[in-house]
């Protein structure tokens, strides 16, 4: 049988077609990825980026941002924005923008969960000492009674007036933005890549809270463990999930914590009791946001996993939350994440 003329046209073009399609795909895979890991914000952070512009700079940028914002919000530096708003006596502080919106998130959320994350838990987090767990000279101990309802006393986010652009502590609270800061820095390093190359691609893992720059390979979304709270092995997960946009963060009793007489005092607070919650092991958010994120998985912790599997996906976050009795709650919108697409 002898092909006609459009025959072979249809079989040139379909040829053409294959090898168009091998080579994307070859040049795809080479795509190549950089990477450049810092401490900040008191965890250890890594930038993932692919750009044909200039990754390593990219990364720099990322990794300034995080310090900018480090030096801003950090309640142990003294000179820090959040510490001046601190000290301020009671008295109206001026706020920036950046501040302003920050704030105006945390008081958010705050009000959505009931106060179950109060960005107004400084006098405790103080009293307890999480904010310098880190310091090599720490000695975990527990504060008396008295001193932790006293704390309680002068906590709380209804304490906190925001008025336009001034923002007044009442009552002697504090603020600390611990559980949500780290989440607004992984938001701003994905914005300033997305800025010096809207076609970058990445992450950014900030102690594993992860934020989404763009696609694996541009097309593909990125496996991302849920750390196995009670595991040594680091490769060993609750469940994986896929993500090619957003953000997933942990809130986890494993983060900043030291035990005495084997109880185990951690970094998360129950704002009602001013004690490290109990019941809760991990608490995992995905939501578009990092910083929604962050606030949303200390939220989910506090109200434990039967009560935050109900209520999460009407504040926009779906999750997977664990109890002390290695029991999982996932919300009903968890399982989309867990199938690769
Ligand atoms: P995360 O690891 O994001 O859950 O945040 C924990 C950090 O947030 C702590 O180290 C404190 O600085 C702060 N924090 C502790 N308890 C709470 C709470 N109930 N609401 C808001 N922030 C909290
Ligand atoms: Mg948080």
């Amino acid at each position: 049988m002898r092909l006609t003329r459009n025959s072979w046209i249809l079989i040139a073009s379909f040829a053409v077609l294959v090898i168009i399609l091998i080579t994307t795909a070859v040049l795809r895979d080479t795509e190549e990825y950089v990477s450049k890991v810092e401490i900040a914000l008191g965890t250890t952070v890594r930038v993932v980026i692919a750009s044909d512009k200039n990754p390593a700079l990219i990364i720099e940028s990322v990794l300034r941002e995080f310090r900018r914002i480090e030096e801003k919000f950090s309640v142990n530096l003294a000179d820090s924005e959040i510490s001046r708003i601190n000290g301020n006596n009671g008295q109206p502080y001026e706020m920036d923008e950046e501040m302003a919106f920050v704030i105006e998130r945390a008081l958010t959320i705050a009000k959505a969960t009931n106060g179950a994350f109060d960005p107004a838990l400084g006098n405790l987090i103080n009293l307890w000492g999480f904010d310098k767990i880190g310091d090599v000279d720490f000695k975990g101990r527990v504060p008396s009674d008295d001193a932790i309802l006293a704390a309680v006393a002068s906590s709380g986010y209804e304490n906190v007036e925001v008025n336009g652009v001034y923002i007044t502590l009442n009552n002697g609270v504090k603020l600390d933005l611990g559980g949500i800061v780290k989440g607004y820095a992984i938001d701003r390093g994905i914005a300033i890549a997305q800025e010096m190359d809207p076609k970058a691609t990445g992450y950014i893992d900030a102690g594993r809270d992860i934020g989404i720059i763009g696609p694996k390979f541009s097309s593909d979304s990125w496996s991302i463990g849920v750390q196995h709270p009670r595991s040594d092995n680091p490769g060993e997960y609750l469940d994986v999930v896929y993500l090619e946009k957003g953000s997933i963060v942990t809130s986890g009793d494993y983060e900043r914590f030291f035990i005495i007489d084997g109880v185990r005092y951690h970094h998360i607070i129950n704002p009602k009791t001013g004690y490290p919650v109990v019941k809760t092991v991990s608490a995992t958010v995905i939501s578009s946001t990092a910083m929604d994120a962050d606030a949303l998985s200390t939220a989910a912790f506090v109200l434990g996993g039967e009560f935050a599997s109900v209520i999460l996906p009407s504040l926009g976050g779906q999750g997977l939350f664990v109890n002390d009795e290695m029991e999982q709650f996932t919300t009903e919108g968890w399982s989309f994440f867990t199938e690769k697409r």
